[in-house]
């Protein structure tokens, strides 16, 4: 008797055992089998775009080995640099250093250019990093030789600030030099460009700086379109708090700059007229990233990309998202770029797991303000066309013209409640 219970309690002790034996083994083989098939995934731009797409996919790290390069260690954003601009935010307010999950592997480098062939990322300073998908949303590129007498590059002009380059303090620096009577010119580039109100809400809250500062102005915005998004409500608008501070110039009236002559603030228009300004500040005209066009990505300024999936027409697993791209009737935004990235993230893993893609619907929506306290807003959706090779407008909705003020004061506060919101999703 006590012998059978001896071999009974042996033969419990050893199938453990050996079970539990075969159990590791399976999941040690089981993690050999993922560890080899595990795609190399690598994301450039930490921006908008970017840092959705890590945001998502940093959730299947089991099944891919994910990659992030950026070239900046902290993250300084366009949107609300108008706030900054007016000293109604701290520049810290906009500038964020990213928490990277730990089982991503953050790469901090300048991206020279790519090699789409041999699936190679190549640096400034000559590294490398092989990729099986690439996730480009690298932003924005200036054209050069657009005015003549005026490059993006020359530090004598007034920084452009339409990118999240360091230049916002230089900028008002110069802004605050400014004394009564002062004449400031905004130069507006032609479609497309990043971020549509950006240029009024930028001519508001410089109005809103100087009329803080009681000193007495005018700004000329001198643009290269005959129309602008939300223009009846940013006219109506400054006539309610800058009364005829701010004029604006369309296209046919001569609003198309040509030339700059920085030494005696002189700017010249299509029409030839010249027009002097004490602040001349000229939005450049804009284009892909130059990533683009020094990886021979593309010819022409924006990326044509297959909308269901983002993938760059010619380039198999290669994609791009965010402002480089032409994303048909969807504006170049932050929330645009957020909203694609998911897109672009969620059908991503449908492509890895051999699943059907989902077919999107996107989002957009727009806060400008005109003052501290007052923003307005227009919101659309949109989805693909029946040859789902466009993203098409759904239709859009914005805010009344005769808004009350506390209505403009409760958007401010949407809108506020926007910006925390994203930033504090994706970059802590
Ligand atoms: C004044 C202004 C106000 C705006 N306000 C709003 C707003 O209120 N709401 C809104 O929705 N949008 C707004 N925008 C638009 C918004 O800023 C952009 O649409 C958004 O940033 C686009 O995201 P992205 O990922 O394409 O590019 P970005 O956000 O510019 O990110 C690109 C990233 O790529 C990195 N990068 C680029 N090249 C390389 C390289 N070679 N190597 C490594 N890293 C690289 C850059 O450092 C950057 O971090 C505003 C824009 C401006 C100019």
């Amino acid at each position: 008797m006590r012998k059978i219970k001896i071999n009974r309690r042996k033969f419990l002790k050893d199938f453990s055992k050996w079970t539990l034996l075969l159990v590791i083994n399976q999941i040690l083989l089981s993690k050999k089998i993922f560890a080899k098939q595990k795609p190399k995934v690598v994301i450039i731009g930490l921006g908008f775009g970017g840092a959705t797409c890590v945001k998502y996919l940093s959730n299947f790290s089991q099944i891919l080995d994910l990659i992030v390069i950026e070239k900046n260690a902290k993250i300084q954003t366009c949107p609300f640099s108008n706030l900054v601009i007016a000293n109604v935010m701290d520049y810290q307010e906009i500038i964020f250093k990213p928490k990277i999950n730990p089982k991503i592997k953050f790469n901090r480098n300048n991206v020279k250019f790519i090699d789409p062939q041999k699936k190679k990322i190549v640096f400034h300073n000559k590294d490398f990093v092989n990729y099986d998908f690439l996730i480009l949303s690298p932003g924005i590129g200036f054209k050069s030789n657009q005015i003549s007498g005026y490059s993006v590059d020359d530090s004598s002009h007034i920084p452009h600030c339409w990118d999240g380059e360091k230049k916002i303090l230089e900028f008002k620096r110069r802004l605050s030099s400014l004394e009564n009577n002062s004449k400031i010119i905004i130069s507006a580039p032609d479609y497309p460009y990043r971020c549509p109100p950006a240029p009024y809400e930028r001519a508001s809250m410089i109005a809103y700086y100087l009329k803080r500062k009681s000193l007495k102005f005018k700004i000329l915005i001198f643009d290269s379109k005959n129309s602008f998004t939300k223009k009846e409500i940013f006219l109506e608008e400054w006539k309610k708090e800058y009364e005829d501070s701010i004029q604006w110039i369309n296209r046919d009236e001569g609003g198309r700059v040509v030339s700059l002559d920085q030494r005696n603030g002189l700017i010249k228009t299509t029409n030839g007229e010249k027009f002097k300004g004490d602040f001349i500040h000229i939005i450049p005209e804009q284009k892909a990233s130059n990533l683009l066009s020094s990886s021979n990505l593309i010819n022409n300024d924006w990326c044509k990309i297959n909308p269901m999936t983002f993938e760059l027409n010619g380039y198999k697993d290669l994609f791009v998202v965010g402002d480089s791209i032409d994303a048909g009737d969807m504006p170049k935004s932050a929330f645009s770029a957020n909203s694609q990235a998911k897109i672009l993230s969620i059908n991503l893993i449908n492509l890895i797991l051999q699943k059907d893609f989902i077919n999107p619907v996107f989002l957009n929506t727009c806060y400008s303000f005109s003052s501290k306290d007052r923003a307005f807003s227009i919101a659309a959706w949109y989805k693909l066309n029946s040859k789902k090779d466009r993203i098409v407008s759904l239709g859009s909705r914005q805010s009344d013209i005769h808004s009350t003020n506390d209505q403009r004061y409760e958007e401010s506060l949407h809108a506020y409640g926007w910006y925390e919101t994203i930033t504090k999703y994706l970059y802590s």
